[in-house]
């Protein structure tokens, strides 16, 4: 069986779904694998350091003509999909709610596609779960440009010619990304205070030594561990809140998504006026729409003295370490599926599968999305 891994196509995508450690351990399963030449060097990662694990280097996307099993980060290229065999597994990160046109017409291609951000919220998922690997990533680096594009220090410093005082950060969001940016501010020397919809999150915010800022809404944690719409009356209490917590901050850092809407909007025009010049902002959740209006896909905008950053692919910029943990994810997810013998076996049953497996023999299978 013909593990295949393709060189993203993605302007700016920098990271890739094979590491030579998990290449190393398909093979060492008895499969055969090949990697498209420069696949991994957004990460730094040869073509020698796959090739020496066993994988075959491959020029063009043709040479993928006999591959069961595709992996990559995002959706496929046209010309990769040309290429494919009907049957083929696809599995990564397909943007399931983005471009619908899109994926119906991968659905039609006759892959049978996975897409790994519908991982089910379940322990036995969660090395399998491609967004807590990135968005872990995304929150450290999103603290990190913060602290680069500051014009101040984050930590307070007692110095004979005065005292520095820290840098105040709150964190809008307290998901994955959101708590490995308090975890990282509180690292840097700063005060942190976050806020998040999930009452859950209060815990989890003290324990990492940070104020927590809640608004006293209905708690908007679903079973699935995301968080939902909040309603318009709490959404109200919610920026008067939040309006009156950041005219004091410093750097504001946003997280905060809703599976398959839009991102909420949580810091308005307005709020950015009372923030003072010199202020930073990171808005993880641009892509999405922003969890601010004034942010821009890939630009830092500078309104009234307020930088606002909004890069996006924050883990993509750390790919030497968003690769393999990718990777590992992936492998994780078809560790199951690959027998004894190297042979495929698909549980259509299983929870995993049931919740990643997105489109099979021509069609849109999955409840979310299937006409
Ligand atoms: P996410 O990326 O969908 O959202 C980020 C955060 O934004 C969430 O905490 C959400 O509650 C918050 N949010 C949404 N609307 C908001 C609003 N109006 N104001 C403020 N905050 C708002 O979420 P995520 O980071 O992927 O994870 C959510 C939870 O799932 C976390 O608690 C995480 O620990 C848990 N999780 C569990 C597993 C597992 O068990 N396998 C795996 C990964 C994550």
């Amino acid at each position: 069986m013909l593990i295949a891994i393709p060189t993203e196509s993605h302007p700016g995508e920098s990271r890739v779904a094979a590491s030579p450690d998990t290449v190393k351990a398909y093979v060492k399963k008895g499969l055969k694998v090949i990697v498209q030449a420069g696949a991994g060097a957004g990460s730094h990662t040869a073509d020698d350091a796959y090739a020496a694990v066993g994988a075959k280097i491959v020029r063009s996307e043709a040479d993928f003509k006999d591959a069961a099993i595709v992996l990559t980060v995002r959706r496929p290229s046209d010309k990769l999909v040309k290429a494919l065999k009907k049957g083929a597994i696809l599995a990564g990160g397909l943007d399931p709610y983005g471009d619908r046109k899109g994926l119906e017409a991968l659905a039609k291609a006759g892959l049978v596609l996975f897409a790994m951000e519908l991982m089910p919220r379940i322990s036995r998922a969660q090395s399998m779960d491609i967004l807590s690997s990135q968005a872990n990533l995304a929150g450290y680096k999103a603290v990190i440009d913060a602290a680069a594009h500051f014009g101040r220090a984050f930590p307070m410093m007692m110095t004979a010619a005065g005292t520095v005082p820290p840098a105040k950060v709150f964190i809008m969001g307290v998901g994955v990304a959101g708590l490995q940016a308090i975890a990282t501010a509180r690292r840097l020397g700063a005060i942190v205070s976050a806020t998040d919809v999930r009452k859950a999150t209060e815990e989890q915010v003290k324990s990492l030594g940070a104020k927590f800022v809640f608004a006293d809404v209905a708690d908007a944690a679903t079973a699935g561990g995301y968080a939902k719409e909040l309603s318009a009356e709490d959404k109200a209490k919610q920026a008067a809140l939040v309006a009156e917590h950041i005219k004091g901050q410093d750097i504001v850092i946003t997280t905060a998504l809703i599976p398959g809407r839009p991102a909420p909007v949580l810091v308005s025009k307005d709020m950015v006026e009372t923030m003072k010049s010199g202020s930073v902002i990171v808005d993880l959740a641009v892509e999405r729409g922003g969890n601010c209006p004034l942010s821009k896909s890939d630009q830092i905008v500078v309104h009234k003295g307020v930088s606002i950053i909004g890069t996006v692919n924050l883990a993509g910029r750390l790919a030497g370490n968003a690769s393999p943990l990718y990777a590992k994810n992936l492998a994780n997810f078809l560790e199951p599926l690959i027998q004894k013998d190297g042979s495929l076996k698909i549980d259509f049953d299983d929870e995993i599968i049931r919740g990643t497996l997105v489109a099979r023999d021509g069609g849109l299978v999955h409840p979310m999305f299937k006409a």
